[in-house]
Order: structure tokens, then C-alpha cells, then sequence
């Protein structure tokens, strides 16, 4: 079906947006996910993790849903101890697939935002899961998306940074093809995320995505800057040179894999 690009986007209410609390760039802000006896339509709660409504729901022709990871205003993913990250992403994933499942949406997202370059409004650690009522995403993000010079490639897991990356320069690209065992990948990811946080940008987002037909999860991590002009421009996506890419892979290996 031809799809109409004049209807591929998503509307973002400002009036909500006006009044959206913001603390990544107001650091002494009210925590609303700190409040947690304050907080409204909880959708389920396990542990310290909280699933719920966005009290902001910002985006048009969308549910937006999000899950607090933490009771712990300061903590995040790259910290967490790896049974605690496998749980929590264990329950991300499995509200994902009960989102998906309704079969109300087009598609249904699952990323999580860290630092002011980020695109994040609240510090406190947390997952957004996201129903799209008219966009599908798989539109315009391809397997290709997820090609890339690997770090590691074993019958479950493949890590690579990408050849063609949906912005660039470095999109670290997970193919986990058994997602019931998630001890390695959720480790050999929060090392990665570590590992931007150390050395290469305050910022980083997660996401998550699937294709139709394809048992595969794929996630990718990217460091997150200044949006590269040339993409804002006219969406050329950038990779660095192979003499920078090299030994990039090399100390992205020895931090992870070691
Ligand atoms: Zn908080």
C-alpha cells in the first residue's frame, strides 16, 4: 500500500508539553517518579518497577506508557546490578509484547533516554512503551539498519557497530536471537552503556525494536550529540572513517567482552 507521507509523522501537543515537568535540565526540580505514592493510572507494578500511563501524553494517535526502573532517583541501567537489569528488561520486554499484542496500534516502541543529549525531560531512571495508532515503524527502519562490522558473532548473540546507521556515527547494533536468555546480551549492553558514559558522551539512548516474520530482538545503543546537520538537513546518515572505526571496535571489545 503506497503510504502517505504527509500522514507519517507524529503530532506533538504543546500545551501539554508546556506544562511537563523537566528535571534533566533543572536539576532541583520535583521528581514526580520519586512521589510514587502521588503517582496515577499504574498499569502494574513488580519489585521496585512501576509500569504506568504517561501523565503527559504529549504525542497525538499514540498510548504512551512508561516504565519507572527504580525507586532510585540517581541510578541507571549502565549501574545496575546485571540480575536487576535482566529483570527489569525481562519486564520491559514482556509489557512490550502485551502492548503489541492488543493489536490497537500500527507499532508499539520500547526506548529509554539517558542525559540532557538525549531527549529526555525526567532524570529518574526509566523505559518509554509507546503505541502507534497510525505509524509503523518498519517503514522506515530496515534489517540493513542493524548491519555492521561485529564485535561478536555467536549462534545467539551478534554485536556490530553499524555500516549503515540510521543517524550515525557510532550505533552499536544487538541481534539476540534467544531473548528468554538475556544474561549476556543485557550484560555485554549495560557494559556498553558504561562505556559510552565513560568515554564518549554524558548522553545515550536505548531502543528496541522487531520485524514482522523475524524471531530476532534488536536493540541499539547510540551516544548521543548534537544532531549532524547533514541529517537535519537532508538525512545523510554519517559513519567515521575505518583508520577511526578500528580502533574504536578494538577498545569497545576489551570494555566489553573482557
Ligand atoms: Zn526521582
Amino acid at each position: 500500500m503506497e503510504r502517505n507521507p504527509l500522514e507519517h509523522l507524529l503530532k506533538y501537543n504543546m500545551d501539554i508539553g508546556k506544562t511537563k515537568p523537566n528535571t534533566v535540565r533543572k536539576a532541583s526540580t520535583y521528581c514526580p517518579f520519586c512521589d510514587a505514592t502521588n503517582l496515577k493510572n499504574i498499569l502494574e507494578k513488580r519489585d521496585t518497577m512501576i509500569w504506568l500511563e504517561n501523565a503527559y501524553p504529549v504525542l497525538k494517535d499514540t498510548w504512551q506508557t512508561l516504565v519507572i526502573e527504580s525507586d532510585k532517583c540517581n541510578d541507571d541501567f549502565s549501574s545496575y546490578s546485571l540480575a536487576y537489569a535482566v529483570n527489569l528488561i525481562s519486564f520491559c520486554l514482556e509489557k512490550w509484547d502485551q502492548v503489541k499484542a492488543m493489536n490497537k496500534f500500527a507499532s508499539v516502541l520500547l526506548y529509554r533516554n539517558y542525559g540532557r543529549m538525549s531527549g529526555g525531560s525526567i532524570h529518574h531512571p526509566h523505559s518509554q512503551i509507546i503505541g502507534l495508532k497510525n505509524y509503523d515503524y518498519h517503514e522506515d527502519i530496515k534489517h540493513y539498519h542493524f548491519i555492521g562490522t561485529p564485535l561478536l558473532h555467536e549462534e545467539s548473540l551478534e554485536i556490530n557497530l553499524s555500516i549503515r546507521p540510521i543517524i550515525g556515527f557510532y550505533e552499536i547494533n544487538f541481534i539476540i536471537k534467544n531473548h528468554y536468555a538475556l544474561n549476556y546480551p543485557v550484560l555485554y549492553m549495560q557494559k556498553t552503556a558504561h562505556y559510552i558514559l565513560t568515554q564518549i558522551s554524558h548522553s545515550y539512548n536505548v531502543f528496541y525494536y522487531d520485524f514482522p516474520g523475524d524471531t530476532n530482538l534488536y536493540v541499539k545503543i547510540v551516544p548521543r550529540f548534537l544532531t549532524n546537520p547533514l541529517f537535519v538537513g537532508y538525512m545523510v546518515p554519517q559513519i567515521a572513517t575505518e583508520e577511526e572505526t578500528t580502533p574504536f571496535i578494538d577498545k569497545l571489545k576489551q570494555a566489553i567482552l573482557t
